[in-house]
């Protein structure tokens, strides 16, 4: 296998680079990113710097031209993230709208839904959120009990969402709702469009571990969705939503980057704190840089398959069951070289890093929980890939974050 790149691989990845050099604010380079007021403040700054990529086409890489996209394949889009992760530039605030949102859109939406949708998730002038999870359907999404009801032009919503992602600032939210509740289970369901901002939406933000708030609950009380907010056939959500959503485990270029800063970053401060002297922790080290090249090799075998218009398959839960538990590892090693300090929060004196590793602990622990969690993982590769026996009910297909 020629793992050399073409000229014109070799050429964007220069382009890339050179426009992050002009664009990106010096901090986030040096590894010192601002300290925003509150997520408010980070997200207004997130909105900017999207923009900006966005007016150079470096959002949706793999996007038709006509929406604001590059019109590249997946090794183009590999090689952009992979770079943007590299410079340590701020990961993107629209990425429910351009990882999930926007790729339904693109396979299943009309085209008078793509025009009015695509670019703004682009240029982050629309935020979106996924109101998939509810109390009672995370795993077992296809069980979610918020009623569509069909009204004259549309459907009328009732019922609660919760977990939702970044629903304090979205504008849209893609939404699995039960419209016909005499359907079996995994049919019945509808992939619906909703305003955040329209009434009845009422959005109450939730403290996680790390003691911000990303996600939320969103209790939607007669909110009123029109008919053209419908994305593919009425009742016929369900495979709307594992279709796309199969699809965007493909390959995870900015986990892949992320994960060789953080092993240089736990050898800087092994090397400082004199933790290289035991002999059991040069072996997790040992261990992590094996695992970080293991997964620079799923990630490569991934794209293989992509640029041959294969679908990633459910091999791609072998890629999120991967670096998730890798990274859990990579931060048990960073608090095993932090020893004595890591207890300490932001702000302890002597305390290495600031906090920061400890607040990353803290945040990655979630990591084997989003975008479907390990067991369900599990569970997919054990049946789909290796064949095993199923038991007597529907497989649990909860893939999406
Ligand atoms: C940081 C973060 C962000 C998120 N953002 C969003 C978002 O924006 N939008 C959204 O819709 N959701 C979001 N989620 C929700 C996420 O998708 C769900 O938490 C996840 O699907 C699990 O569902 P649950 O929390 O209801 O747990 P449950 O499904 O109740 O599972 C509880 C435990 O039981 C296990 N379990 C359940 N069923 C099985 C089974 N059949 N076999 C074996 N074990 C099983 C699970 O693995 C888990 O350990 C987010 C979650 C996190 C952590």
């Amino acid at each position: 296998m020629d793992l050399s790149p073409a000229p014109a691989e070799v050429h964007l990845r220069a382009d890339i680079r050179s426009w992050l050099y002009e664009h990106l604010p010096w901090e986030y380079g040096q590894g010192l990113p601002p300290r925003f007021d509150d997520l408010a403040d980070e997200v207004t700054f997130g909105r900017r710097w999207q923009a900006s990529l966005a007016a150079d086409r470096w959002v949706g890489v793999t996007w038709p031209e006509a929406y604001g996209g590059r019109g590249g394949g997946p090794t183009e889009h590999f090689i952009v993230q992979e770079e943007l992760a590299r410079a340590r530039a701020p990961e993107m605030v629209g990425r429910i709208g351009i990882n999930l949102a926007g790729p339904t859109l693109l396979a299943h939406g009309t085209e008078e839904q793509k025009a009015r949708w695509l670019p703004g998730i682009l240029t982050a002038d629309s935020l979106w959120c996924q109101l998939f999870s509810e109390p009672g359907a995370g795993s077992d999404l296809a069980g979610v009990t918020t009623r569509a009801t069909a009204v004259e032009g549309g459907w009328v919503l009732d019922g609660q969402k919760v977990w939702t992602s970044y629903a304090q600032f979205a504008d849209w939210g893609v939404c699995l709702a039960r419209s016909d509740p005499e359907a079996e289970k995994h049919r019945g369901i509808s992939y619906l469009v909703v305003d955040m901002h329209a009434p009845g939406v009422e959005v109450r933000p939730l403290v996680q571990l790390t003691g911000e708030a990303e996600f939320n609950e969103v209790f939607l009380s007669g909110v009123f969705v029109p008919a053209d907010q419908l994305i593919g056939p009425e009742h016929e959500g369900w495979g709307v939503a594992n279709a796309t959503l199969s699809h965007e485990r493909g390959t995870n270029p900015r986990q892949l980057v992320i994960h060789v800063q953080l092993l240089e970053e736990i050898l800087r401060l092994a090397a400082a704190t004199g933790a290289l002297d035991d002999v059991r922790l040069r072996q997790r080290l040992a261990q992590a840089y094996v695992e970080v090249k293991i997964f620079q090799l799923h990630n490569l075998r991934s794209i293989s398959r992509l640029s041959k218009d294969q679908d990633p398959g459910p091999e791609g839960s072998a890629l999120k069951l991967y670096w998730s538990e890798m990274s859990k590892r990579f931060h048990d090693t960073a608090m095993a070289v932090l020893g004595d300090a890591s207890p300490l929060g932001r702000g302890a004196d002597g305390n290495p890093g600031g906090g920061e590793w400890q607040r990353s602990w803290l945040y990655y622990q979630a990591s084997s929980v989003w975008a479907g969690t390990n067991e369900i993982q599990r569970t997919i590769l054990g049946e789909r890939v290796l064949g095993l026996p199923r038991p007597e009910r529907a497989a649990p297909a909860r893939t999406g974050v």
